[in-house]
């Protein structure tokens, strides 16, 4: 006898995601669009192969993301093709392809969707991992700062009903092309009598892209970083005014935020506002999502000068998040188990034919309904609508059939009512309030 073949299994660092656990997904991408929809924000679906030329000129070379982590290949005809490590350069690419910014109008727009990085795999890292984002093209007006990140605390804190839990807005201005030339100037200066003291990336940095040695997470060089100088200083008139109109109008609002002036990014591509939201629940290094304003990479593409502003949430993390958020929260999320509005019970085959029919005309009408194929005895139905958690039993016997009046069994409640067999579908929906 041949040996069984081994069992193929998923790649690693990527994982399945199962029912129930598949309902909070749902629930998050369906709270998103809501909440996206209500600012006029509309979906927009890129491929997730692009070629590896978009991520080298947008996200830079020189980065972890591209010189490390892309799931980058040769396709048949030899052009490189890369897995999308994020959808920023995606939706800008695929806007100026269709010429959407030619028009001079502001475009708002959402995705959601996989992503890949090929990083070290730990706990809670994934290498297919999903992103909801979104994107504000052809404007670089304050209001749209202030007005994205309204959007975002409004989703996050009704979020599955159970919101994330607490959670921190950090922000800073990143400059424009202008002053942060002179800024990284200083940067320079001032790194160069104590870049040797520090670790090797920042040594490094020191010399390729000195306001990346902000992202150091070494303890050791923490003190350093701490004596350098911020950014926020070194702001043109018209950067320092863009982020006291963010500011201001956030505060006017009533959103709690914290000017972080150590909040980077080294991409160059990026312009003043910047911003995270870390959550409580998770510990301060754990962003939820991050974004900012990229004034500057339409024209990297090879497009017109473009504004754009946008943010990425790793949903993965969202996820975990609202689970441990509702632990502190009484009673089962609707999330955490599977729900099904009415089991049908049959006893014999004569019944077998009327309840496959209840069961369609009542699935017609969008209920969730379970049946079994072969008949079953009503104790063991009965225990099985249990175990699917269903609202309603329709119970159907000889007798059932015989006198035309089916029985529905309140599954909460154990209350058993006899209802006209042509009556029973009006009957649930009122009661479920379907
Ligand atoms: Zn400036
Ligand atoms: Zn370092």
């Amino acid at each position: 006898m041949p040996d069984r073949p081994h069992l193929v299994r998923a790649v690693k660092g990527t994982r399945d995601l199962l029912p129930p656990g598949t309902l909070l997904w749902q629930r998050v991408e369906d709270d998103a669009r809501q909440a996206f929809e209500a600012y006029d924000f509309k979906e927009i679906r890129t491929p997730i192969l692009e070629p590896t030329a978009l991520f080298a000129r947008s996200v830079g070379v020189d980065t972890d993301i591209v010189s490390k982590e892309m799931y980058t290949f040769e396709d048949r005809d030899r052009e490189s093709l890369t897995l999308r490590p994020e959808a920023t350069a995606s939706v800008v690419r695929s806007c100026l392809e269709h010429g959407l910014l030619a028009d001079g109008g502001i475009h708002k727009l959402y995705y959601i969707g996989p992503m890949f990085r090929r990083e070290r795999p730990q706990k809670g890292r994934y290498r297919q991992f999903y992103q909801i984002g979104a994107e504000v093209l052809g404007s670089d007006h304050p209001l749209i700062d202030v007005e994205v990140i309204e959007m975002l605390e409004s989703f996050l804190r009704g979020v599955a009903k159970t919101g994330v839990g607490e959670f921190n807005l950090l922000i800073n201005s990143v400059g424009c092309g202008r002053c942060r030339q002179e800024y990284v100037k200083l940067l320079r200066r001032e790194l160069e009598p104590v870049k040797a003291t520090m670790c090797g990336d920042c040594q490094r940095r020191a010399e390729t892209n000195p306001l990346r040695v902000f992202d150091c997470k070494v303890e050791a060089d923490q003190p350093v970083i701490a004596r350098l100088p911020t950014i926020l200083d070194y702001l043109c008139p018209e950067c320092r005014q863009h982020f006291e109109a963010v500011t201001g109008e956030l505060s006017r609002r009533g959103i709690a935020h914290q000017i972080t002036p150590r909040l980077v990014r080294g991409l160059d591509y990026y312009t003043r506002t910047t911003f995270e939201i870390t959550s409580g629940a998770l510990g301060a290094q754990n962003a939820l999502l991050g974004g900012g304003r990229y004034d500057g990479l339409a024209e990297l593409l090879g497009g017109p000068p473009a504004p754009g502003f946008g943010f990425a949430i790793g949903e993965d993390r969202l996820v975990e998040t609202i689970r441990e958020a509702s632990r502190s929260i009484a009673g089962t999320p609707d999330w955490e188990e599977d729900s099904l509005h009415i089991f049908v019970a049959w006893m014999d085959h004569p019944a077998g034919i009327a309840s496959n029919d209840l069961a369609r005309e009542l699935r017609a009408k969008r209920l969730k309904v379970a049946l079994t194929y072969e008949p079953m005895k009503l104790k063991k139905s009965l225990g099985l609508a249990n175990r699917y958690h269903a609202r309603f039993a329709v119970i159907i016997g000889e007798q059932e059939l015989a006198s035309g009046c089916y029985q529905v069994k309140d599954m909460k409640t154990g209350a058993q009512q006899e209802v006209k067999r042509e009556e029973v579908a009006a009957y649930l929906q009122e009661r479920l309030g379907a």
